[in-house]
Protein backbone atom coordinates (compact mmCIF):
# COMPACT_ATOMS: atom_id res chain seq x y z
CA UNK A 1 0.00 0.00 0.00
CA UNK A 2 1.63 3.19 -0.71
CA UNK A 3 1.73 5.90 1.50
CA UNK A 4 -0.15 8.61 0.17
CA UNK A 5 -3.81 8.32 -1.84
CA UNK A 6 -5.15 10.86 -3.74
CA UNK A 7 -8.31 11.13 -2.45
CA UNK A 8 -9.39 15.18 -0.78
CA UNK A 9 -10.34 14.72 2.82
CA UNK A 10 -11.62 18.65 4.12
CA UNK A 11 -7.99 19.81 5.54
CA UNK A 12 -9.68 20.58 9.04
CA UNK A 13 -10.42 16.87 9.13
CA UNK A 14 -7.24 15.70 8.16
CA UNK A 15 -6.35 17.64 10.62
CA UNK A 16 -8.32 16.20 13.64
CA UNK A 17 -7.39 13.84 15.83
CA UNK A 18 -10.37 10.87 16.49
CA UNK A 19 -11.70 11.49 19.98
CA UNK A 20 -9.47 9.93 22.32
CA UNK A 21 -11.42 7.48 24.72
CA UNK A 22 -10.60 6.80 28.91
CA UNK A 23 -8.22 3.69 28.91
CA UNK A 24 -9.91 0.55 29.04
CA UNK A 25 -10.45 -1.87 31.93
CA UNK A 26 -8.08 -4.56 33.14
CA UNK A 27 -8.52 -7.31 35.01
CA UNK A 28 -7.80 -6.88 38.96
CA UNK A 29 -8.47 -2.87 38.55
CA UNK A 30 -11.11 -0.50 38.76
CA UNK A 31 -11.53 1.41 35.72
CA UNK A 32 -11.84 4.87 36.90
CA UNK A 33 -11.64 7.13 33.56
CA UNK A 34 -14.66 7.30 31.66
CA UNK A 35 -17.34 8.63 34.33
CA UNK A 36 -19.12 5.13 33.95
CA UNK A 37 -21.39 3.99 36.34
CA UNK A 38 -20.10 1.23 38.66
CA UNK A 39 -23.40 -0.84 39.26
CA UNK A 40 -24.48 -3.58 37.05
CA UNK A 41 -27.71 -3.16 35.24
CA UNK A 42 -31.19 -3.67 36.97
CA UNK A 43 -32.24 -7.41 35.96
CA UNK A 44 -35.09 -5.29 35.05
CA UNK A 45 -33.55 -4.15 32.24
CA UNK A 46 -31.45 -6.99 31.40
CA UNK A 47 -34.84 -7.96 30.72
CA UNK A 48 -36.20 -5.60 29.05
CA UNK A 49 -32.93 -6.41 26.40
CA UNK A 50 -34.89 -9.73 25.66
CA UNK A 51 -38.04 -9.33 25.06
CA UNK A 52 -36.75 -6.64 22.26
CA UNK A 53 -38.65 -6.97 18.97
CA UNK A 54 -35.70 -8.98 16.44
CA UNK A 55 -32.48 -7.48 15.05
CA UNK A 56 -33.76 -8.48 11.53
CA UNK A 57 -36.31 -5.11 12.01
CA UNK A 58 -34.88 -1.15 11.75
CA UNK A 59 -36.12 1.05 15.19
CA UNK A 60 -38.28 3.11 15.36
CA UNK A 61 -36.50 5.98 13.82
CA UNK A 62 -37.92 8.93 16.48
CA UNK A 63 -37.59 6.53 19.32
CA UNK A 64 -41.23 7.85 20.01
CA UNK A 65 -42.53 5.33 22.70
CA UNK A 66 -39.38 7.06 24.60
CA UNK A 67 -40.27 10.03 23.69
CA UNK A 68 -43.31 10.14 25.07
CA UNK A 69 -42.36 8.72 28.28
CA UNK A 70 -39.83 11.64 28.82
CA UNK A 71 -42.26 14.44 27.35
CA UNK A 72 -44.65 12.98 30.46
CA UNK A 73 -41.83 12.52 32.99
CA UNK A 74 -41.14 16.26 32.34
CA UNK A 75 -44.42 18.12 31.29
CA UNK A 76 -43.26 18.81 27.92
CA UNK A 77 -44.80 17.64 24.31
CA UNK A 78 -43.35 14.86 22.91
CA UNK A 79 -42.10 16.56 19.81
CA UNK A 80 -40.20 19.00 22.38
CA UNK A 81 -38.20 15.86 23.12
CA UNK A 82 -35.47 13.86 20.83
CA UNK A 83 -33.37 11.37 21.46
CA UNK A 84 -29.53 10.42 20.29
CA UNK A 85 -27.46 7.40 20.37
CA UNK A 86 -26.02 9.07 23.42
CA UNK A 87 -26.01 12.92 24.06
CA UNK A 88 -23.18 13.33 22.23
CA UNK A 89 -24.77 12.43 18.82
CA UNK A 90 -27.24 15.37 19.93
CA UNK A 91 -24.76 17.78 20.73
CA UNK A 92 -23.20 16.82 17.36
CA UNK A 93 -26.44 16.95 15.29
CA UNK A 94 -26.91 20.34 16.98
CA UNK A 95 -23.41 21.92 16.05
CA UNK A 96 -24.27 20.59 12.23
CA UNK A 97 -27.66 22.62 12.40
CA UNK A 98 -26.45 25.90 13.65
CA UNK A 99 -23.01 26.32 12.71
CA UNK A 100 -20.78 25.66 9.89
CA UNK A 101 -18.06 27.61 7.99
CA UNK A 102 -17.96 31.33 9.02
CA UNK A 103 -19.17 30.81 12.51
CA UNK A 104 -18.25 30.35 16.23
CA UNK A 105 -19.28 27.95 19.01
CA UNK A 106 -18.33 28.85 22.04
CA UNK A 107 -17.76 27.10 25.21
CA UNK A 108 -15.59 26.72 28.36
CA UNK A 109 -12.28 24.91 28.69
CA UNK A 110 -11.13 23.17 30.17
CA UNK A 111 -14.57 21.09 29.24
CA UNK A 112 -15.57 17.79 27.59
CA UNK A 113 -13.39 16.62 25.24
CA UNK A 114 -15.66 16.19 22.18
CA UNK A 115 -16.64 19.88 22.42
CA UNK A 116 -13.61 21.31 19.90
CA UNK A 117 -13.64 18.44 17.57
CA UNK A 118 -17.88 18.39 17.05
CA UNK A 119 -17.44 22.16 16.43
CA UNK A 120 -14.68 21.74 13.83
CA UNK A 121 -16.85 18.87 11.92
CA UNK A 122 -19.57 21.14 11.49
CA UNK A 123 -16.54 23.67 9.65
CA UNK A 124 -17.10 26.02 12.50
CA UNK A 125 -14.59 27.81 14.54
CA UNK A 126 -14.74 26.69 18.20
CA UNK A 127 -13.76 29.42 20.82
CA UNK A 128 -12.81 28.81 24.04
CA UNK A 129 -13.07 30.75 27.23
CA UNK A 130 -10.76 29.61 30.19
CA UNK A 131 -12.18 28.31 33.26
CA UNK A 132 -11.80 30.37 36.97
CA UNK A 133 -9.24 29.53 38.76
CA UNK A 134 -11.71 27.20 40.87
CA UNK A 135 -12.32 25.56 37.74
CA UNK A 136 -15.84 26.99 37.01
CA UNK A 137 -17.54 28.45 34.12
CA UNK A 138 -16.75 32.14 33.56
CA UNK A 139 -20.23 32.80 32.66
CA UNK A 140 -19.78 36.52 32.14
CA UNK A 141 -16.39 35.95 30.29
CA UNK A 142 -18.29 33.66 27.94
CA UNK A 143 -20.99 36.04 27.41
CA UNK A 144 -18.63 38.70 26.37
CA UNK A 145 -17.35 36.29 23.72
CA UNK A 146 -20.11 36.62 21.57
CA UNK A 147 -19.76 38.45 18.50
CA UNK A 148 -22.05 38.56 15.16
CA UNK A 149 -20.36 34.80 14.10
CA UNK A 150 -21.70 33.36 17.24
CA UNK A 151 -24.37 30.59 16.26
CA UNK A 152 -24.55 28.44 19.75
CA UNK A 153 -22.70 28.59 23.34
CA UNK A 154 -22.24 25.27 25.12
CA UNK A 155 -22.91 25.21 29.04
CA UNK A 156 -21.66 21.84 31.15
CA UNK A 157 -23.34 21.54 34.61
CA UNK A 158 -21.46 20.44 36.24
CA UNK A 159 -18.58 20.56 34.16
CA UNK A 160 -16.73 17.48 33.05
CA UNK A 161 -13.50 17.10 34.08
CA UNK A 162 -13.44 19.60 36.74
CA UNK A 163 -17.14 19.06 38.94
CA UNK A 164 -18.50 22.44 39.56
CA UNK A 165 -22.24 23.58 38.61
CA UNK A 166 -23.20 26.58 37.44
CA UNK A 167 -26.00 27.88 39.77
CA UNK A 168 -29.47 29.20 38.31
CA UNK A 169 -29.11 32.59 39.27
CA UNK A 170 -25.74 32.71 37.05
CA UNK A 171 -26.97 30.77 34.56
CA UNK A 172 -30.55 32.72 33.93
CA UNK A 173 -28.14 36.31 34.47
CA UNK A 174 -26.26 34.96 31.60
CA UNK A 175 -28.87 33.97 29.06
CA UNK A 176 -30.20 37.48 29.95
CA UNK A 177 -27.18 38.92 28.68
CA UNK A 178 -26.86 37.21 25.51
CA UNK A 179 -28.76 37.61 22.38
CA UNK A 180 -32.24 35.68 22.42
CA UNK A 181 -31.89 34.36 18.84
CA UNK A 182 -28.46 32.70 20.17
CA UNK A 183 -28.29 28.72 20.65
CA UNK A 184 -27.42 28.31 23.88
CA UNK A 185 -26.96 24.60 25.03
CA UNK A 186 -27.24 23.46 28.62
CA UNK A 187 -24.95 19.88 28.54
CA UNK A 188 -26.41 18.53 31.84
CA UNK A 189 -24.90 14.72 31.70
CA UNK A 190 -23.93 14.95 34.87
CA UNK A 191 -27.26 16.16 36.16
CA UNK A 192 -28.94 13.52 38.65
CA UNK A 193 -25.36 13.35 40.73
CA UNK A 194 -26.07 17.02 41.64
CA UNK A 195 -26.44 17.87 45.33
CA UNK A 196 -26.28 21.51 45.65
CA UNK A 197 -29.81 22.92 45.30
CA UNK A 198 -28.65 25.97 43.94
CA UNK A 199 -27.45 24.68 40.88
CA UNK A 200 -28.97 25.12 37.64
CA UNK A 201 -31.68 22.80 36.25
CA UNK A 202 -32.86 23.24 32.80
CA UNK A 203 -35.71 21.21 33.24
CA UNK A 204 -37.13 21.89 36.46
CA UNK A 205 -36.37 25.44 37.75
CA UNK A 206 -35.98 27.06 33.97
CA UNK A 207 -39.33 28.50 32.86
CA UNK A 208 -39.08 27.06 28.97
CA UNK A 209 -41.71 29.82 27.79
CA UNK A 210 -38.94 32.32 28.25
CA UNK A 211 -36.02 30.83 27.70
CA UNK A 212 -36.70 28.92 23.81
CA UNK A 213 -33.48 29.62 22.83
CA UNK A 214 -31.76 26.98 25.47
CA UNK A 215 -32.03 23.43 24.39
CA UNK A 216 -31.13 21.10 27.62
CA UNK A 217 -28.85 17.88 27.02
CA UNK A 218 -28.85 14.69 29.65
CA UNK A 219 -28.24 11.14 29.24
CA UNK A 220 -28.62 7.69 30.14
CA UNK A 221 -24.77 6.70 30.35
CA UNK A 222 -24.14 8.06 33.76
CA UNK A 223 -26.79 7.96 36.25
CA UNK A 224 -28.97 4.91 34.43
CA UNK A 225 -26.14 3.22 33.95
CA UNK A 226 -26.50 2.73 30.22
CA UNK A 227 -23.23 3.99 28.51
CA UNK A 228 -22.92 0.77 26.75
CA UNK A 229 -26.27 1.14 24.71
CA UNK A 230 -25.89 4.70 23.59
CA UNK A 231 -29.12 6.94 25.02
CA UNK A 232 -28.97 10.66 25.68
CA UNK A 233 -31.93 12.77 24.66
CA UNK A 234 -32.76 16.70 24.50
CA UNK A 235 -35.74 18.93 25.76
CA UNK A 236 -36.39 21.76 23.53
CA UNK A 237 -38.23 23.56 21.54
CA UNK A 238 -39.74 21.94 18.68
CA UNK A 239 -38.37 23.95 15.71
CA UNK A 240 -34.75 23.60 17.00
CA UNK A 241 -34.51 19.91 17.48
CA UNK A 242 -36.43 19.32 14.53
CA UNK A 243 -33.12 20.63 12.56
CA UNK A 244 -31.42 18.13 15.38
CA UNK A 245 -33.53 15.57 13.48
CA UNK A 246 -32.76 17.08 10.27
CA UNK A 247 -28.69 16.90 10.62
CA UNK A 248 -29.22 13.40 12.39
CA UNK A 249 -27.70 9.78 10.92
CA UNK A 250 -30.79 8.07 10.50
CA UNK A 251 -32.05 5.28 12.88
CA UNK A 252 -28.66 5.10 15.09
CA UNK A 253 -30.92 4.27 18.39
CA UNK A 254 -31.57 1.30 18.58
CA UNK A 255 -34.92 -0.36 19.50
CA UNK A 256 -33.17 -2.39 22.49
CA UNK A 257 -31.74 1.34 23.78
CA UNK A 258 -35.35 2.83 23.70
CA UNK A 259 -36.14 -0.14 25.46
CA UNK A 260 -33.50 -0.28 28.26
CA UNK A 261 -34.50 3.40 28.86
CA UNK A 262 -38.07 2.92 29.13
CA UNK A 263 -37.22 0.09 31.67
CA UNK A 264 -34.58 2.26 33.51
CA UNK A 265 -37.47 5.04 33.69
CA UNK A 266 -39.58 2.47 35.24
CA UNK A 267 -36.88 1.66 37.66
CA UNK A 268 -36.02 5.26 38.63
CA UNK A 269 -36.25 5.33 41.94
CA UNK A 270 -34.29 2.25 42.37
CA UNK A 271 -31.37 3.64 40.37
CA UNK A 272 -31.58 7.05 41.57
CA UNK A 273 -30.79 5.60 45.01
CA UNK A 274 -27.52 4.21 43.27
CA UNK A 275 -26.77 7.63 42.44
CA UNK A 276 -27.19 8.88 46.20
CA UNK A 277 -25.00 6.40 46.72
CA UNK A 278 -22.42 7.70 44.35
CA UNK A 279 -22.41 10.84 45.31
CA UNK A 280 -22.31 10.42 48.66
CA UNK A 281 -19.38 8.42 47.74
CA UNK A 282 -17.86 11.19 45.71
CA UNK A 283 -18.56 13.93 48.88
CA UNK A 284 -16.07 11.32 51.11
CA UNK A 285 -13.77 10.72 48.22
CA UNK A 286 -13.22 14.51 47.61
CA UNK A 287 -13.31 15.14 51.43
CA UNK A 288 -10.35 12.62 51.75
CA UNK A 289 -8.45 14.17 49.05
CA UNK A 290 -8.34 17.58 50.42
CA UNK A 291 -7.58 16.26 54.21
CA UNK A 292 -4.69 15.08 52.12
CA UNK A 293 -3.83 18.37 50.81
CA UNK A 294 -5.21 18.06 47.30
CA UNK A 295 -7.19 21.80 46.22
CA UNK A 296 -9.92 19.47 45.00
CA UNK A 297 -12.94 21.99 43.29
CA UNK A 298 -16.20 21.43 44.10
CA UNK A 299 -17.55 18.27 42.71
CA UNK A 300 -20.95 18.00 41.72
CA UNK A 301 -20.53 15.19 39.11
CA UNK A 302 -19.87 11.48 39.53
CA UNK A 303 -15.98 12.37 39.39
CA UNK A 304 -13.24 14.52 41.35
CA UNK A 305 -10.68 17.02 39.73
CA UNK A 306 -7.23 16.62 40.59
CA UNK A 307 -4.51 19.54 39.44
CA UNK A 308 -1.81 17.76 38.99
CA UNK A 309 -0.60 20.48 36.21
CA UNK A 310 3.12 19.16 34.85
CA UNK A 311 3.06 16.06 36.88
CA UNK A 312 -0.49 14.73 35.39
CA UNK A 313 1.14 11.86 33.32
CA UNK A 314 3.72 10.62 36.13
CA UNK A 315 0.74 10.78 38.45
CA UNK A 316 -1.64 8.97 35.97
CA UNK A 317 0.77 6.41 35.71
CA UNK A 318 1.17 6.03 39.19
CA UNK A 319 -2.70 5.30 39.83
CA UNK A 320 -2.36 2.95 37.40
CA UNK A 321 0.38 0.92 38.99
CA UNK A 322 -1.70 0.99 42.01
CA UNK A 323 -4.89 -0.49 40.09
CA UNK A 324 -6.40 2.25 39.33
CA UNK A 325 -7.04 3.46 35.70
CA UNK A 326 -7.70 7.11 35.87
CA UNK A 327 -7.80 9.84 33.26
CA UNK A 328 -4.90 12.27 32.81
CA UNK A 329 -5.36 15.14 30.69
CA UNK A 330 -1.28 16.37 30.17
CA UNK A 331 -0.31 19.24 31.44
CA UNK A 332 -3.43 20.03 33.21
CA UNK A 333 -4.65 17.64 36.17
CA UNK A 334 -6.06 13.86 36.29
CA UNK A 335 -10.10 13.33 36.59
CA UNK A 336 -11.20 10.25 38.96
CA UNK A 337 -14.77 8.70 38.53
CA UNK A 338 -16.45 7.63 41.79
CA UNK A 339 -16.43 3.96 41.09
CA UNK A 340 -16.93 1.48 43.28
CA UNK A 341 -17.08 1.71 46.77
CA UNK A 342 -13.54 -0.07 47.53
CA UNK A 343 -11.63 2.41 45.53
CA UNK A 344 -12.60 5.32 47.24
CA UNK A 345 -10.07 3.88 49.77
CA UNK A 346 -7.45 2.95 46.47
CA UNK A 347 -7.38 5.61 45.47
CA UNK A 348 -7.16 8.15 49.12
CA UNK A 349 -3.95 5.37 49.67
CA UNK A 350 -2.32 6.39 46.40
CA UNK A 351 -3.08 9.89 46.28
CA UNK A 352 -1.20 10.69 49.77
CA UNK A 353 1.95 8.87 47.91
CA UNK A 354 1.33 11.79 44.61
CA UNK A 355 1.04 14.47 46.81
CA UNK A 356 3.48 14.04 48.92
CA UNK A 357 5.79 13.77 46.04
CA UNK A 358 4.31 17.06 44.40
CA UNK A 359 6.62 19.72 44.00
N1 LIG B 1 -21.71 15.60 27.91
C1 LIG B 1 -20.77 15.46 28.83
C2 LIG B 1 -20.41 16.63 29.68
C3 LIG B 1 -20.14 14.23 29.01
O1 LIG B 1 -19.18 14.10 29.93
C4 LIG B 1 -20.51 13.15 28.19
C5 LIG B 1 -19.87 11.78 28.32
N2 LIG B 1 -18.61 11.70 28.77
C6 LIG B 1 -21.49 13.36 27.24
C7 LIG B 1 -22.08 14.60 27.12
C8 LIG B 1 -21.91 12.29 26.29
O2 LIG B 1 -22.52 11.23 26.91
P1 LIG B 1 -23.37 10.17 26.09
O3 LIG B 1 -23.08 10.39 24.66
O4 LIG B 1 -22.91 8.85 26.58
O5 LIG B 1 -24.79 10.48 26.42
Amino acid sequence: MTEDVPVRIRPAIAALPPYKQGKQAEPGTFKLSSNENPYEPLPSVVESLRETVGVNRYPDASASRLRHRLAERFGVLPDEVHIGAGSVAILSQLMLAASGPGDEVVYAWRSFEAYPGLVLIAGATPVEVPLTPDARHDLDAMAAAVTERTRAIIVCSPNNPTGPIVTQAEFEAFLDKVPADLLVILDEAYAEFVTDPDAVDGLIKLGRADHPNVVVLRTFSKAFGLAGLRVGYAIGHRRILDAARSTAVPLSVTAQSEEAALASLDAEAELLARVHVIAERRDRLAAGLRAQGWRVPTAQGNFVWLATRDETMDAAARFEAGGCIVRPFAGDGIRVSVGEEESVEKILQIATSIVEALP
